[in-house]
């Protein structure tokens, strides 16, 4: 008889790995900082030691939106797999059933059962795992070092320690009195499920025509933790966790056959030919155009912001020679760590380097900023006609970012 494969420690590996990844994202360091790190009170992001700020907030807006049609394509596509696999609330339940089964209480849909210490110790278990889930949060804005290092000097700060606690408190409130009942009722992706699934969507079923080897031995309907019975058909509640395939294998094993429910793509037996339709590849290449989009402007982004404006106090003038001199407010901003030293440099478009009144080399401190006033000499465009210049900073010989302003007509005086 042929080795029977279950899906269950594949799944919990997954869960694992997943949570090991959460926790342990934080206390891995890049450049002295958080792999990931949140900065609030300087609106900044650190990744892998690249360091993000509010000015570059279109690149956290591709981010959210990518990862909005990444998840679209993977719900039409996979369905709850999301639920079964990576939620940490379905983490978190497997977790507290395993550890109460451990103990010897009982699992059923209805509660775990047990008697006063064992209730104890899963209450524990409970608020650790709470206590988990709402620090390790935390630790991506507050990294761990400093969390614990604040904390072991009693001044852990009260947004840290009141989010911390907040989360854990939710956590704890949904681990003793909701678990699969949140996922049952209360989970928003579940209802949205109902919108997007679709019959190329992958679900969970009895095999077409396979039903009459059925045993009849509702293995599947007690291993089922949002108490299903598949056999009635694909239900919106079920999610995708493969407890009922496991179960039914190892039952039919027995028989030496092979099991009656699994995953299926769509109904009409085509296996994933179902995905290659007009809805999903749509979704799909709207997800790539905007990692593409993503992924080119973080690799082309620049490490100085500049900003130009017309200095309003300082009106335009015409020069002796016939050529105009116009204000502008030079803001410059330092996005990087390190200090910078500058050039600004001002051209026509396609025309020779032009004259600069104020400060055009500067240094820069890491995270610094200045804003000044610089004046440009240029050709004066005729009445009512507008001159364009641009703005390179350079860093040495390196361009690193550029910007158009416009100068107008100047009236002798
Ligand atoms: S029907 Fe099967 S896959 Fe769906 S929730 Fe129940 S055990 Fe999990
Ligand atoms: S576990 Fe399999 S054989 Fe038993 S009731 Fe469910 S589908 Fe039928």
């Amino acid at each position: 008889m042929n080795r029977v494969s279950y899906i269950g420690p594949k799944r919990r590996f997954f869960q694992w790995l997943l949570a090991i990844v959460w926790i342990g994202i934080p206390f891995i360091r890049s450049d002295g900082r958080s792999l990931v790190q949140f900065d609030l009170p300087n609106l900044a992001f650190y990744f892998g030691g690249a360091l993000f700020r509010i000015e570059e907030m279109h690149l956290f807006w591709l981010l959210v939106l990518a990862t909005l049609f990444l998840f679209l394509f993977l719900t039409m596509a996979l369905g709850r797999i999301w639920c079964g696999w990576a939620c940490p609330q379905t983490a978190f339940t497997d977790l507290a059933e395993g550890f109460a089964r451990l103990i010897g209480m009982r699992v059923g849909n209805h509660g775990i059962k047990g008697n006063l210490y064992q209730q104890g110790a899963l209450h524990l278990l409970y608020l650790l795992i709470a206590l988990l889930a709402g620090f390790s949060f935390v630790w991506y804005f507050v990294p761990p070092d400093e969390f614990f290092g604040r904390l072991a000097a009693a001044s852990p700060g009260f947004w840290p320690l009141g989010t911390g606690l907040l989360l854990a408190a939710v956590v704890l409130v949904d681990l003793v009195f909701l678990r699969r009942l949140f996922c049952r009722e209360f989970c928003p992706y579940g209802r949205f499920q109902t919108v997007i699934a679709d019959s190329a969507t992958l679900t969970i079923r009895a095999l077409p025509g396979e039903l009459e080897r059925c045993l009849d031995c509702a293995a599947c309907l007690r291993a089922c933790p949002m108490g299903i019975d598949i056999r009635d058909g694909f239900q919106i509640e079920c999610i995708n966790c493969a407890r009922c395939i496991d179960a039914c294998r190892r039952v039919m094993a027995r028989q030496g056959q092979k099991g009656i429910i699994a995953y299926t793509f769509g109904t009409g037996g085509r296996g994933w030919r179902v995905l290659l339709n007009q809805r999903l590849m749509l979704i799909g290449l709207l997800f790539l155009i905007l990692a593409a989009g993503l992924a080119y402007n973080v690799s082309h982004r620049t490490p100085v912001s500049l900003k130009l404006q017309r200095a309003p106090a300082l009106p335009a003038r015409l020069l002796d020679d016939g050529w105009s001199l116009t204000f502008f407010t030079v803001h410059l901003r330092n996005l990087s760590e390190m200090p910078l030293p500058l050039r600004i440099v001002a051209a026509e478009i396609g025309g020779k380097e032009l004259l600069l009144k104020g400060p055009d080399n500067l240094t820069l401190r890491g995270d610094g900023k200045k804003s000044f006033r610089l004046g440009v000499v240029a050709g004066n465009p005729p009445p009512g006609a507008k001159g364009e210049i641009i703005f390179t900073v350079y860093a040495g010989t390196r361009k690193i970012t550029e910007s158009r302003a416009y100068i107008t007509h100047v009236e002798e005086e």
